[in-house]
Order: structure tokens, then sequence, then C-alpha cells
């Protein structure tokens, strides 16, 4: 194993305790969801050995093939990318959580009458419709389908702060949203905000689930 991944795994617990300090929180109500996409299994076991429980993937391919392999090590499969209709069956036999409910034909998927996923409802905080998520005009009625439907449980809100703006300002926003999903839904009260460069910000506005890639694993190899 690499002294580099220990380490930077280090750095990133306690620029997370840092965070949850400045903003008066229990670090203890914070999840770091390590993003290994692109990255070997190899790379993931090493995590798990440095007591690493909750790993993302954002393809299903490559995260059904990791998960069936590393199925030994008892990690916690989180999906945050963007999820097809027809994987959805497929993608809750190993994920624990899908990060990225942001469409109709999504939610009528993932109904089930025998058998719960945790979600988030993915928000889209620009204009442009292709960067995935929910317009927040049009959170309350598709929250309201998320709630009737079967076999999902609703964890509250996620999303990835855009290019052009401060992060902070982008995540305030969707604690505004959150506050509003509360009056409808009280227990769905989860953030999952905060990449590499802005999980301090993604903290301040109180975020619950962050979602850490290049700063802990390194670099990603080049997509094949
Ligand atoms: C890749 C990815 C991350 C992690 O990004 P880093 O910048 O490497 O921390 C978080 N969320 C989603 C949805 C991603 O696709």
């Amino acid at each position: 194993m690499t002294q580099g991944l220990s380490d930077r795994l280090e750095s990133v617990r306690s620029a997370v305790a840092d965070a949850a300090a400045e903003a008066g929180r229990d670090p203890g109500g914070i999840t770091t969801i390590v993003v290994t996409k692109f990255q070997p299994e190899s790379l993931v076991r090493d995590l798990a050995a440095l007591g690493v429980r909750d790993v993302g993937e954002n393809r299903h391919q490559e995260a059904q093939a990791k998960a069936r392999a590393l199925e030994d090590l008892d990690l916690r499969w989180h999906f945050v990318g963007q999820l097809q209709s027809k994987k959805a069956r497929q993608a809750r036999e190993y994920a624990s959580v899908i990060h990225s409910i942001d469409r109709l034909s999504l939610v009528d998927a993932l109904r089930s009458d025998d058998r719960v996923v945790d979600g988030f409802i993915q928000v889209n905080l620009t204009d442009d419709p292709g960067r995935g998520g929910v317009a927040p005009g049009e959170l309350d009625a598709f929250a309201e389908r998320v709630l009737a439907t079967a076999g999902i449980r609703l964890l509250g809100l996620m999303a990835v702060a855009p290019l052009d703006e401060p992060a902070r300002a982008a995540f305030a926003r969707v604690r505004a949203m959150s506050d509003r999903l509360r009056s409808i839904a009280p227990e769905a009260s989860a953030l999952s905000m905060g990449m590499s460069h802005d999980f301090r910000d993604a903290i301040l506005e109180g975020a619950t689930h962050l979602r850490i890639g290049t700063a802990i694993t390194g670099n990603r190899p080049v997509a094949g």
C-alpha cells in the first residue's frame, strides 16, 4: 500500500473534522464516501484496510464488477452517477444508496414491494438540463412522487456545485431546498454534497454525505 494514500486519507479526515468544528457540528454526523471510479480494485482494498466503509462509483458496469469482486470486504456501495432506468434493478442489487434519482422513469424503475433502497434526489444547480438533476422548480412534485413510491427510502438531496459560481452559495441554495423538502418529508434531511475541492463549503452548509475522490485517491487513471 502506498504511504500517499493513507496520508491523503488522514489529511481529508482531519480537514473534515476541522470544518465540522468550525460549523459547530458533530463530525460523527458526516459520512465520507470515497469515490473510486476508474481506480483499480486493489486501491479499494487498500482503502478498506485503512478503515473506509463507504465507497462511490458513477458507472453501472464498473460499479457492479467491483462490488462483485470485493464482496468479501463488507463495503457500502454508493451509486453517484447518472443511472439508466433499465439498469436500476441491477444497481439496487449492489448499491446501498443511489444518490442520483433525477427522472420519473428512474423512480418508477426503482419501485419495489419487497426491497427498499436508500436514495437521494439529485437537484440541478445549473440552467443546463444536460448536467443531470431535477430543476428546483420541479422539486416538490418530484419529491411527492418519490415519497409515494414503494421501495425507495428518501434520505434527502444531492447536488454537484456548478463551475461558474462560488460553491458555498450554491450549497446554500441546496440547504434552502432541503428545508422545503423537510416540510413534506421530515425524515429526508440528509444532504449529499461536497467533493475534493469544495467539501469544506459543503460542511459549512450542512452536508451529511461527502463524495470525495481525488483528494483521497490521488489522480484518476485516464478513462478507458
Ligand atoms: C467523481 C465524482 C465525485 C468525486 O470527485 P472528486 O473531484 O474527485 O472529489 C463526486 N461526485 C460525483 C457525482 C462524481 O462523479
